[in-house]
């Protein structure tokens, strides 16, 4: 039961910047457990640079930023993982069978609970069309792959792995309006359940955050 002990998280007055220049200035968003957050901004605003902060992918000198109460440099890696589920804006796929690139998520599943995960990221069709189905090799289908499969494989990763926190940075990127609304649904579904944070360009993704946050000029509002 993923959301049972997961109290949200938040930065709290965060100054950031990659060297001299600042990206992020005295930064506040709240993410408070069971919501879905939105994050929206222009290109290189420092939208992928906030859900970063929150993964500990670089170190915050200025301000808070917490998960569960607790500071993220608290936390250790691997509670860090099981605590967060992360869609990048890059699918990575390794040369293994699309079961196995999938079980990356939770080694545990089973073949039922890959499905379901497939189903919410509406990948299931097009890999059970495939002669091989959930044994294709990914390192097979090389380039055949398009942006929008490796998005909902990305995607379907993240349905799987039961973590509490869920960090989603454009997962709809590439895909059609069809394939959109089937994720936006099960994200919807899910609503209560985990606590998102979701980064994106698109104003259609935004009908199901509870509250939206803009950057710009290196500040949130
Ligand atoms: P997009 O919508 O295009 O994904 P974004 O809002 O996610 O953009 P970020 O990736 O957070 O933007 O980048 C914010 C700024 O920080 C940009 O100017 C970018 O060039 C810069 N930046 C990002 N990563 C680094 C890095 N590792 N080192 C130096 N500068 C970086
Ligand atoms: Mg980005």
């Amino acid at each position: 039961q993923p959301d049972v002990t997961f109290a949200g998280a938040g930065a709290e007055d965060v100054t950031f910047g990659y060297g001299e220049e600042t990206i992020l200035q005295n930064v506040t968003v709240p993410v408070p457990a069971g919501r879905t957050i939105g994050i929206v901004g222009r290109s290189g605003s420092g939208k992928s640079t906030l859900l970063k902060l929150f993964l500990r992918f670089w170190q915050v000198e200025q301000g808070r930023v917490q998960l569960s109460g607790r500071s993220v440099e608290q936390i250790n890696t691997q509670n860090l993982r099981r605590m967060q589920a992360l869609v990048t804006q890059e699918t990575h796929l390794f040369q293994d069978s699309i079961r196995n690139n999938l079980r990356i998520a939770r080694q545990d599943a089973t073949d039922a609970e890959l499905v379901a995960a497939c189903k919410k990221a509406s990948i299931h069709d097009f890999i059970a069309a495939l002669p091989r189905g959930y044994d294709t090799p990914v390192g097979e289908l090389g380039d055949t792959l398009s942006g929008g499969e490796r998005q909902r494989l990305g995607l379907a990763r993240a349905f799987l792995h039961d973590a509490p926190f869920l960090l989603l940075d454009e997962p709809t990127s590439n895909l059609d309006s069809l394939n959109e609304a089937v994720i936006l649904r099960a994200l919807a579904e899910e609503h209560g359940k985990r606590t998102v944070v979701l980064v994106s360009h698109r104003v259609s993704t935004m009908g199901i955050a509870d509250t939206v946050y803009s950057v710009e000029n290196g500040r949130v509002s």
